[in-house]
């Protein structure tokens, strides 16, 4: 890697979605943003006052679904006690002029990931991992299945007061949704715009050119080497049929994204033997950021397909993936205001020591 000593100072485009794009600022010294706190762990596995422990299911509403059993549940979902968005009907339907606004229907659930507190992704076996996100898809399905007014439903995993956890027990989130969110909404439509023009999925062309290609930009004038691209560099985990990919520009400095090979638009068409791949590319994922950034906050999300009547016009084109976004620092005024995010550490160093973590096994 040529960068790794040299500063860098540029604003890279994300190739999926343009106008998001991020100031990578390496120079030593530059550090415009304050860190966020390490979470202090928790090992314990059962803490008598939790809720989400076991003995203690009466403290939550009931079960939605349990897996293996309800009595002998190792993952759990419930509603959410304060759902963002609920199924209570309001007749107000308030449109006024320019205020027009779309009744917050939906579901909000937790997925209670384990019924150990304290333990972390990386910790879990793998093949827990498979049956947490097998019961994410069953339950995406069911929400689906059950109100064809769902245009979305959103997975997602808080770890850490900064990035929105209150409760500390192991737990992530689902959240079924009138609307397609916006974040989804860009990635699908810049990606059905680059399959219009190159009858490619860009997410199957960034990962092909993660695998296959190797480049050394020169100078046009001077002739020196200004970065070198090699083969591999951006990938932190390869598994059969799943991959870990440290985006080349993105807005978390140790953002990775796992998408699978082949290409796929929608999560629920996974089938069960290629959740369990998705869960040893995670829990090594996880680990190399643990060994790396210990105990850093972080959120993980879920990008697959919107359900509706136009949804067919993206399969070909949308790929689904996992985002997961530690929250080393506090976003700063400029970034929040500019939208420009900054990361003091090159994207290709940062792959290279996610990279060169050795996992015990
Ligand atoms: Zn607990
Ligand atoms: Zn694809
Ligand atoms: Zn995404």
């Amino acid at each position: 890697m040529s960068d790794s000593n040299d500063s860098v100072r540029e604003i890279r485009i994300n190739p999926i979605v343009p106008s998001e794009s991020v100031l990578v600022a390496t120079a030593r010294g530059m550090r415009p943003r304050e860190a966020e706190k390490r979470v202090e762990r928790n090992r314990e596995a059962r803490v008598e006052r939790c809720p989400f422990c076991t003995g203690n299911e009466e403290k939550t509403p009931p079960t939605i679904m349990a897996w293996p059993s309800e009595e002998d549940w190792q993952i759990r979902i419930v509603e959410n006690l304060y759902p963002v968005l609920g199924d209570d009907r309001n007749e107000s339907g308030i449109n006024f002029g320019l205020q027009q606004a779309i009744e917050g229907y939906g579901r909000h659930e937790v997925v209670i990931d384990h019924n150990n507190h304290g333990i972390s992704i990386h910790e879990m076996e793998v093949s827990h991992l498979q049956n947490l996100f097998r019961i994410y898809r069953e339950r995406m399905a069911q929400l689906y299945a059950n109100d064809d007014r769902i245009r979305y439903v959103l997975i997602f995993k808080n770890f850490g007061e900064a990035a929105g956890a209150s409760i500390k027990h192991t737990h992530s989130q689902i959240i079924a949704m009138p609307v397609i969110p916006e974040n989804v909404y860009n990635e699908i439509v810049h990606s059905r715009d680059y399959y219009q023009k190159n009858h490619q999925c860009i997410f199957c062309t960034l990962i092909d050119e993660a695998l296959t290609y190797e480049a050394t930009i020169y100078d046009r004038s001077s002739g020196e080497i200004r970065r070198k691209i090699d083969v591999g560099q951006y990938i932190i985990e390869r598994g059969e049929k799943f991959i870990a990919i440290k985006p080349f520009a993105s807005r978390y400095e140790w953002e990775v994204h796992i998408m699978p090979l082949k290409h796929e638009s929608d999560f629920l068409k996974t089938p069960d033997e290629d959740l369990e791949d998705l869960g040893r590319v995670l829990k090594n994922t996880m680990a190399r950021l643990d060994k790396v950034l210990g105990g850093a906050q972080y959120n993980f999300f879920l990008h697959s397909l919107p359900h509706g009547e136009d949804s067919d016009e993206f399969t070909a084109s949308y790929h689904w993936h996992l985002e997961i976004c530690p929250r080393t620092s506090i976003p700063t005024g400029f970034e929040l205001g500019s939208g420009l995010f900054v990361s003091t550490i090159s994207p290709e160093s940062a792959a290279a020591q996610l990279r060169e973590v050795e996992l015990d096994e």
